[in-house]
């Protein structure tokens, strides 16, 4: 069995940002946090927002009688005259949630209704979104559902046609029709959200190619619903669950090709859990060598030791574009720093991995014991080598793993805690993707250098900045991955501080200044053919880059490994360069 993930499955762009807007104010607002109503149609959502203290305010309380706190507006939005209760209620902040492209439509309402035009919204009456449009149309607001109520309004004059932004087209434009030939000429304005027609209309190609499909999420979400209609209309069989475990295995198990898309008030890592089952259904089927061979696989890339092979061969094409021949001792250092460094990371850091990566975090309590041991040993052993090669090795390692000790300790001392606004360097936004970057820079390229005594500064610095852009953008990549599960926990990551689109632009820009510099470095002395080898791994890692913003591959083991493997290839090639 195949499985395969529509690319725009999950939150939207208006329900992410009231979500993130309701987490930020949960961690970092003064008095209690409230949302006007659910945020989301999302039960597993609503059950987490609950445990990081944020309240659903059911109704607005009476004028006075709440001293400050702050009311998050979800992205459906509300009636205005419900936001200026909320003020005399005694609320000291309103955030506005409102999604953009519904604030468009209540703009177009209004200005609408202030003419003395009378409105039609075409939605469902009973959705808050139809609610608080309603409320912009003062009384001149009308809903209508299905064409065949077109013929029970009453006579109109000058009329404008809105739609609820999660409607089907086919329904808007049946109603459309029904009013022209009702009233004449009106004024449309097709409201509905391109993120719902994208979805629909993926959904609806997505049907025809796979032999079934998993829609994910609330069952109160409308748009979830929606979603499963549209998929029911192909006459495959369709599984509508919130979560993994009302997957109806022995029916998927019969299913070679499944498709997989969720309503825009999912969160990833409840697609991410469906996903996972999904594939160990997939194992339980298939079963044999090849499900044996994915077990190894797997082993391979959630224990990290993936990523550790990948710093031998960053250590093997930093020393040689130093001038440097590979050293064993200065290689094992780096596999054995680099596994410790990100294994232990992983179990300090296991909160937001439930999150993030539900298959990782399933791995490592699993294998808790070794793990944890494995990492330990292989820091002491990564201390031992480096005593091994010189006092200052000796040194420079041991101070990297005290700070990597430290990295979550609270040291800053409780009175600057407020005035600093952090109060371990964890909490220093970008400060992960920062130190990973700088670690391996100082192990792959610069441990070499001190340790063999041979300085060449403008080859050094080469090397330092070649590991430390290409480790910057895979963690870069990857936190943009994670950014709800961040979220969540409340990590300061660099997509959460500058955006996704941004930090995948910094990426881009980042990689195409690190390929400039390798083209042009030649003239400041390191080996030209060397330099030019090492373009592929930087072209590899935009090309993962694009591929993970795109959702071109499943998330999991295999699509990191393929990150991941940029490293192996920036040593293979040095390597051959090196033997040839
Ligand atoms: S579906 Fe569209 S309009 Fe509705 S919240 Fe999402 S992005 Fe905004």
């Amino acid at each position: 069995m195949r499985v395969r993930l529509a690319r725009h499955a999950g939150f939207c762009m208006g329900v992410r940002r009231a979500m993130e807007l309701a987490l930020a104010q949960a961690h970092h607002a003064q008095g209690p946090v409230f949302t006007y109503g659910p945020l989301i149609h999302n039960p597993q959502v609503l059950e987490l927002q609950a445990s990081k203290g944020i309240q659903v305010l059911k109704e607005v309380p009476p004028p006075g009688s709440v001293s400050g706190g702050t009311v998050i507006i979800r992205a459906h939005g509300v009636p205005p005259q419900d936001k200026a209760r909320l003020k005399q209620a005694g609320f000291s902040q309103i955030v506005e949630g409102t999604c953009p492209r519904v604030i468009r439509v209540q703009a177009i309402i209004a200005r609408a209704a202030k003419r003395g035009a009378e409105v039609i919204i075409v939605g469902d009456a009973s959705h808050p979104e139809v609610v608080g449009l309603l409320g912009h149309a003062q009384s001149r607001g009308r809903v209508v559902s299905r064409p065949g109520e077109v013929a029970e309004l009453p006579e109109l004059r000058e009329v404008v046609v809105v739609a609820q932004t999660t409607q089907t087209s086919e329904n808007f434009a049946a109603i459309v029709r029904a009013l022209g030939r009702r009233f004449g000429p009106v004024e449309v304005h097709e409201t509905i959200c391109e993120a719902t027609h994208r979805r629909q209309d993926e959904v609806k190609s997505l049907a025809h190619e796979v032999d079934g499909v998993v829609v994910v999420g609330g069952r109160n979400s409308g748009n979830t619903q929606r979603l499963a209609q549209v998929a029911a209309e192909s006459n495959k069989p369709v599984f509508a669950v919130e979560t993994e475990e009302e997957l109806p295995r022995e029916q998927l198990a019969r299913l070679d090709l499944v498709g997989v898309t969720a309503g825009a008030s999912t969160p990833n890592w409840l697609i991410k859990r469906v996903l996972r089952e999904l594939v160990a259904i997939r194992s339980e089927r298939e079963g044999g060598g090849s499900y044996l061979l994915r077990r190894v696989f797997r082993f391979f890339v959630r224990s990290q030791l993936l990523v550790a092979l990948g710093a031998v061969g960053m250590a093997c094409a930093a020393s040689l574009l130093q001038g440097l021949a590979p050293h064993p001792a200065l290689a094992a250092a780096a596999f054995f720093y680099i596994y410790a460094m990100h294994i232990l990371n992983h179990f300090l850091d296991k909160e937001a991995g439930q999150y993030n990566d539900p298959d990782r975090a399933h791995f490592l309590a699993k294998h808790r014991g070794f793990l944890i041991g494995s990492g330990v040993f292989s820091a002491a052993a990564a201390l031992a080598l480096c005593a091994l090669l010189g006092l200052l090795p000796f040194i420079i390692v041991g101070l990297m793993s005290l700070l990597g000790i430290l990295y979550s300790v609270p040291v800053v001392p409780r009175a600057l805690r407020d005035r600093l606004g952090f109060a371990s360097l964890k909490d220093i936004p970008g400060s992960k993707t920062a130190s990973a970057a700088g670690a391996w820079a100082v192990v792959v390229a610069l441990l070499p250098a001190v340790s063999l005594e041979v300085w060449h500064p403008l080859a050094l610095g080469l090397a330092m900045v070649y590991t430390a852009v290409l480790v910057f953008c895979r963690c870069a990549v990857f936190d943009v991955l994670d950014v709800q599960g961040d979220l969540v926990v409340g990590k300061e990551t660099i997509p959460i501080m500058l955006g996704e689109a941004v930090t995948l632009r910094l990426v881009n820009w980042l990689l195409a200044a690190l390929a400039l510099l390798m083209i042009l470095a030649p003239l400041a002395g390191p080996p030209a053919v060397l330099c030019f080898l090492l373009l592929a791994p930087i072209a590899g890692m935009a090309l993962m880059q694009r591929v993970h913003s795109r959702r071109d591959m499943l998330p999991g083991a295999m699509s990191e490994a393929l990150v991941d493997f940029n490293f192996w290839l920036a040593g293979v090639l040095a390597l051959a360069w090196w033997i040839l």
